[in-house]
């Protein structure tokens, strides 16, 4: 927990995949056993960690948290196929690791009550995306919201 004492981290906001509705279905059995088992098991050990170092954990809904764009707020039909989202909206055209997209859109959720009002600057902890530039325009933007 080096990183919450070093960023003074007091609340870590935890997707709750049990509200999920993006029209993931991975069978009744794998659905149950995320939703009841794997969800579960993890926010109970990451609450027993937080606690330890007096951080609060809180369960948010995510529900199109994956497929909302974070920068813009625009919802897409369907949630990203593959590792990263693209907004479809012309005036944004955001392209951003989707588990960062998502993960904004939480963090946006219980610090504001809404998504797109947190936008990722920074992806730090996580192996980048070799991104395989098609034409000049290819590579999206990140940017901060005033
Ligand atoms: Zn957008």
């Amino acid at each position: 927990m080096a990183f919450t004492e070093e960023h003074e981290v007091r609340t870590l906001a935890v997707g709750d995949v049990r509200d999920i509705q993006d029209g993931v279905n991975l069978g009744r059995k794998s659905n149950q056993k995320i939703s009841q088992w794997s969800h579960g098991k993890f926010e109970q050990y990451l609450t027993y960690k937080a606690q330890q170092v007096g951080v609060a954990v809180e369960s948010i809904p995510e529900d199109y948290s994956t497929r909302t764009c974070s920068h813009c707020a625009q919802v897409a039909t369907s949630p990203p196929r593959g590792r990263l989202y693209r907004c479809r909206n012309p005036e944004c055209r955001l392209l951003l690791h989707r588990d960062a997209n998502g993960a904004a859109n939480i963090c946006s959720r219980a610090v504001y009550g809404h998504y797109s009002k947190v936008q990722v600057t920074r992806i730090t902890y996580r192996r980048p995306i070799q991104y395989r530039r098609r034409s000049a325009g290819d590579i999206g933007h990140v940017a901060r919201r005033g």
